[in-house]
């Protein structure tokens, strides 16, 4: 039997970026030097696959510090903690090693900074993500107001319009969040912000290369979990950018296959927390259907690499 052809746009860069890449091997070399358990506050990665295998070597992930004992080794997530969270695990003197991502502990410190000046800040990122704790967390509580949306900007409440700052998540929507700074700086006109918005490396080359196919293709299918802040910007800048169908999966099993029934293109890219094994594993079912012919679509090449903390780098 013949398959229907298919050309399939495969979106560079994709998949892992460095900061989750950092923070997969902190818990495998923590692992490695004290052995099993060891605890991860939040899961490590926001990808099902990722976590389900390091909790096979040993890890044992959970929401709170005051689920882990002592005399354990705690690992905190990419995503980025309250000042609390540290704070407490040092005064139960545990050993404790911060996972954070390193363009997120930028986002920290820049708030600390405008804090510092007397300014009150802005945060742009949504509500209940970790990373928006983490970061709102930096600072003593009222000092971090969060705006969602432009419509939330015109009804934020502020001490002194004159004395305020923004930051940004990482992992948002390049283009709605310009729209939101524009709000920021239309209504108040002295606020001070990063010169680029807080967005990082990699979420800005995954929506780019995303960007660069989504018109050409009948179907797109972003292969990331539902509570991966990045892999949900991809399905919703692919569907802004003229693609009539965009799917988040986490892998090949997701696919809506009546939805893509009778599609000649396909775009595949992954979000920053989803391991290529999972690409590979959707190309393939799509092999098993179509005639497929690969196209790589390249906007960007990176080649950021994080260390990670010292204390893994020691021998025990
Ligand atoms: S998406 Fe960006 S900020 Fe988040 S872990 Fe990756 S590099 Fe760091």
């Amino acid at each position: 039997m013949t398959m229907p052809p298919l050309t399939l746009y495969l979106a560079a860069p994709r998949g892992f970026c460095a900061g989750v890449d950092r923070a997969i091997k902190i818990v495998e070399m923590a692992l490695q030097k004290w052995g099993a358990p060891v605890y991860v506050r939040h899961e490590i990665v926001h990808n099902k696959f990722v976590v389900d295998a390091l909790r096979d070597q040993g890890a044992v992930f959970v929401e709170e510090l005051d689920e882990c004992p002592d005399d354990r080794p705690v690992i905190f997530s990419a995503h980025g903690v309250p000042k609390a969270v540290p704070a407490e695990a040092a005064r139960r003197e545990m050993i404790y090693v911060d996972a954070t991502c390193p363009l997120v502990s930028k986002v920290h410190i820049e708030a600390e900074r405008h804090h510092e000046n007397g300014l009150q800040i802005v945060m742009i990122g949504h509500a209940g993500h970790p990373e928006t704790i983490g970061t709102m967390g930096q600072l003593p509580e009222g000092e971090v107001l969060l705006v969602e949306t432009e419509a939330d900007v015109a009804t934020l409440d502020v001490r002194n319009p004159e004395s305020l700052a923004f930051v940004t998540q990482t992992t948002l929507s390049v283009d709605d969040t310009k729209g939101i700074v524009a709000a920021l700086q239309a209504r108040f006109p002295a606020i001070v912000g990063p010169h680029k918005e807080d967005i990082c490396y990699a979420t800005t080359n995954r929506q780019e290369s995303v960007k660069a196919i989504a018109d050409k293709i009948d179907a797109m299918l972003v292969v990331g979990a539902p509570n991966s802040s990045n892999s949900r910007r991809l399905v919703e800048v692919a569907a802004n950018n003229g693609c009539g169908y965009a799917q988040l999966v986490q892998r090949a099993t997701d696919i809506d296959w009546r939805a893509i029934e009778g599609i000649r293109s396909i775009g595949i890219t992954a979000g920053a927390s989803a391991p290529e094994v999972l690409v590979n594993e959707v190309i393939d079912a799509l092999r098993a259907r179509y005639d497929v012919t690969v196209e790589l679509v390249e906007t960007a090449q990176e080649n950021v690499e994080f260390k990670v903390p010292r204390v893994l780098r020691v021998p025990a």
